[in-house]
């Protein structure tokens, strides 16, 4: 008889045979086995345990099987599964009532989607009904879905492949020191010259074209930028002395991913929509939203919002939705996130920059930060070509993964990226994984 193969190995064996992967070219992908996930950790195949720093696609903000969560979902399941967006439903109102809690004074209306692209969709949507225009801003670096609309918005090399030219997004350059397309030397001049640009465009695109701008309120897949104080208020500004509608991204940067509720609770900036998704519910069950401040939502008082859903706040993720939140309130989640960034995390990677020349900036909060990799300090030549990568990240993040460490990476970029639940145990243990990985990065060094 042939010997039996492993349950792991099946999986492996099926997925190849039937599944088609995001983002990749087919044939010569090796996607990893996850057997079994808890709190910061999973595990492969071959049982072997990594410390997931990556929170998957960054979005495990409670980690991985959080108990109460689980026996949310459960319950819900038991209770009802399912019903249609026409209904009035607990599991989707309870979610409301505290999303809206957490969101900027009389922003109280939530539009629910199934992730971050159709929530960014709808919010473009929204905009573009209330304006009567076309047009939409977003910054070159930046991410914002993969539908037709939203990767045309994002700002990335992935957009390029989808861009028939018709989408109305218009790209502009945010503020980011590290690498600043303004030469300016200090964030006060970032911040200044990027309204400039910002407005520049918009006068020679026509003032009357916008219908909104759309900005990551951290930017996250694009590198991890915190914006300098005074931008966001800026572009607030902006909008209003041209009437184009503000959305801010919250999908990677909400629910305590930079240590606050919200990131722009860091910047005292009140948008006009907010979309977010994974850390809402951590992702166990798929969800996103629009959160609708009154100006929007007076405008579909009497005339229809021609949009929506099947899966329009689905009882099982609003369900999963309920138990994150309620959770991170009561073992003050997000106090942690704020804590570790503060006393461990922030720290640590700025220690291990001391030892490894390979990192040329590190920039973030809470349980979001980036190590933006260079071959070399004075001319900050990344480790790898945007939109691409090579041999030196490759063996970057291979090293990382061997000592038993997930994090995320974008082009010459390590995000390192907990869920909001680390601990400073959790964080020493990764970071003694990083200071091996960033060897190989330092071998790549010619400064
Ligand atoms: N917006 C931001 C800021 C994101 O980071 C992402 C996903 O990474 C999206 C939107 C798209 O979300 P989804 O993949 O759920 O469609």
């Amino acid at each position: 008889a042939a010997p039996a193969i492993s349950t792991s190995q099946r999986t492996y064996e099926l997925d190849r045979a039937h599944v088609f992967h995001s983002w990749s070219a087919q044939k010569s992908l090796q996607p990893m086995v996850v057997e079994r996930t808890d709190g910061c950790y999973l595990w492969d195949g071959d049982g072997k345990e990594y410390l997931d720093f990556s929170s998957q696609l960054v979005y495990t903000n409670v980690g991985h099987q959080h108990p109460k969560v689980v026996a949310a979902v459960q319950e819900q399941a038991a209770k009802l599964c399912t019903i249609a967006p026409a209904h009035a439903n607990e599991a989707r109102s309870e979610a409301a009532r505290l999303i809206a809690e957490i969101s900027p004074e009389g922003m109280d209306r939530v539009f629910f989607t199934s992730g971050g692209a159709d929530s960014n969709e709808h919010a473009i949507r929204m905009a573009r009904l209330h304006t009567g225009r076309y047009k939409i801003l977003s910054a070159y670096r930046s991410y914002h879905g993969a539908t037709a609309e939203t990767i045309n918005l994002s700002g990335d090399h992935r957009r390029w492949p989808n861009d028939y030219g018709n989408s109305g997004a218009v790209h502009f350059h945010g503020p980011f020191l590290y690498r600043s397309e303004f030469r300016s030397e200090t964030e006060e001049q970032e911040c200044e010259r990027a309204l400039e640009h910002l407005e520049t465009l918009i006068r020679f695109e026509g003032p009357a074209a916008f219908a909104a701008i759309i900005v990551e309120s951290v930017p996250g897949t694009s590198g991890i930028m915190p914006p300098p104080p005074g931008y966001l208020k800026g572009v607030r500004d902006i909008c209003d002395r041209y009437g184009i509608v503000m959305i801010c991204d919250e999908v990677m940067s909400g629910f305590g991913r930079t240590g606050a509720w919200l990131a722009i609770d860091h910047y005292d900036v009140v948008p006009d929509l907010i979309t977010f998704a994974k850390g809402v519910n951590s992702g166990y069950v798929p969800l996103g939203g629009v959160i609708v401040g009154e100006k929007i939502y007076n405008s579909f008082a009497e005339r229809p919002y021609p949009g929506g859903m099947t899966y329009s706040g689905h009882p099982l993720a609003c369900a999963a939705a309920v138990a994150t939140i309620t959770t991170m309130h009561e073992e003050r989640i997000v106090e942690n996130a704020e804590f570790i960034g503060r006393t461990s995390l922030g720290p640590g990677l700025r220690a291990l920059a001391d030892k490894h020349p390979s990192i040329g900036d590190v920039r973030g909060l809470g349980v979001f930060w980036a190590l933006d990799l260079v071959t070399n300090r004075e001319t900050r030549e990344p480790l790898s070509p945007y939109g691409g990568t090579n041999a030196a990240i490759g063996q970057t993040m291979a090293a990382a993964r061997d000592a038993g460490l997930l994090v995320f990476n974008n082009y010459h970029r390590i995000h390192v990226v907990p869920p909001c639940t680390v601990t400073p145990t959790q964080v020493d243990a990764a970071l003694a994984m990083l200071d091996t990985a960033l060897d190989v990065a330092d071998s790549y060094y010619d400064g």
